[in-house]
């Protein structure tokens, strides 16, 4: 007997060659898509307007299943950090940040990451998997409907554990259902894909969808980039920049890239380093996110003062750019994170999980 399909990562188009292929019309892609993601209902049983027949069928076919919450951590400011468990057993991390008129979703795209940047807990944690489809959306399902909050999820950033552009189909049918109308309805504003600069895959990305680009700089020149940001070595800055620059293209040059920039004390945070940025960036259309350093076990990099943090945004500002400045929300936090690590060290396998980045 075939496995049953998860059906919670299917876009309205998997949907349709689903219900041909079980020779269906495709109309039922539609009803089930909004079933799914609009109303939050899992249950064939329940799906008022498909026939007797067809959720008997469905049930011995099909099934539809979010990941699983394992734990969440609340912080004084609202911002909800879950750990997720997915049906191998890892285990990634998304986070819910709530501001006056938005709720921010960053979403994992990998268990993990291969690219092991310097100053990323991800990194250090080495690559476990790619997620399905279903587990990226499965996310964002969960903050909608696990517990119904006043405001749903606006906006989406792919920004939790690993490389989005590395796990290039399924992070696409995903970000197709986060848009569709009869599912989230994001507009591509309101979802951003992160990348630390895959480049052949930013061409593929704007060919496939319509989304927002944000690119992990941290370094204003290759030498410190291939150290700090080892993919550099294989995609240098300039080729970096050349595919933003296609991508603003294919725009009319309308849009603007995100760039973001860690700030590490004494590593990439001097006015000579912010100079040399500028100088990159002033053929880009771009607004610059600086991310003072978040620390983590292991790491020896240190986050700057906040004095030497705004003469680096001043100095970028200065010289006309728009910059802003990603702030971690208190440390408290972080450290529900430090105890969410003690308590699942014993519960993940032996895995060492390690809380991270965040918080704007
Ligand atoms: N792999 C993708 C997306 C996930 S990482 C990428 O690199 O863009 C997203 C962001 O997390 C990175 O831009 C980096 O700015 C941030 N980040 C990683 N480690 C961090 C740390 N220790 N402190 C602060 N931000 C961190
Ligand atoms: Fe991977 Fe992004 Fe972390 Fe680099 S910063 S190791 S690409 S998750």
């Amino acid at each position: 007997m075939q496995a049953k399909e998860n059906l919670l990562g299917y876009s309205l188009e998997s949907l349709e060659s689903f219900f041909s292929k079980i020779n269906e019309p495709k109309f039922r892609a539609k009803q089930l898509l909004k079933w799914i993601h609009q109303k939050g209902v899992l249950d064939f049983n329940l799906m008022t307007d498909l026939n007797k027949d067809l959720r008997a069928k469905l049930n011995s076919i099909a099934y539809i299943k979010p990941p699983i919450i394992h734990e969440e951590h609340v912080s004084k400011e609202g911002t909800i950090k879950y750990l997720i468990a997915l049906e191998s057993g890892s285990m990634i991390e998304m986070v819910e940040i709530p501001e006056k008129n938005r709720r921010t979703l960053c979403v994992s795209s990998q268990a993990g990451c291969a690219l092991q940047c310097t100053f990323c807990a991800t990194g250090a944690q080495g690559f476990d998997q790619n997620l399905d489809s279903h587990e990226i959306i499965g996310q964002l399902w969960l903050s909608n409907f696990h517990r119904k909050y006043n405001q749903p999820i606006t906006n989406i950033v792919f920004m939790g554990m690993g490389e989005p552009l590395l796990n290039f189909d399924a992070v696409i049918e995903s970000a197709k259902i986060m848009k569709h109308q009869l599912a989230y309805g994001l507009s591509r504003k309101r979802i951003t894909i992160s990348t630390s600069g895959i480049v052949p895959n930013i061409k593929k990305l704007y060919d496939e969808i319509d989304v927002s680009l944000a690119i992990s700089l941290h370094a204003p020149d290759d030498n410190l980039r291939d150290e700090i940001v080892p993919i550099n070595n294989k995609y240098p800055i300039d080729s970096l920049i050349d595919a933003c620059k296609d991508y603003l293209n294919k725009y009319q040059n309308k849009r603007s890239i995100t760039v973001e920039y860690i700030l590490i004390d004494g590593i990439n945070d001097s006015i000579l380093h912010a100079k040399k940025l500028t100088r990159l960036l002033s053929t880009m259309s771009c607004k610059i996110n600086l991310i003072p350093f978040n620390s983590f076990k292991g790491s020896n990099y240190k986050r700057p003062t906040l004095k030497k943090i705004n003469l680096f945004k001043d100095y970028l500002m200065n010289k006309g750019y728009i910059t802003t400045l990603r702030i971690t929300r208190g440390d408290e936090i972080d450290g529900a994170c430090g105890q969410l690590v003690g308590n699942l060290a014993h519960s993940i396998k032996g895995k060492h999980l390690i809380s991270h980045k965040l918080i704007s």
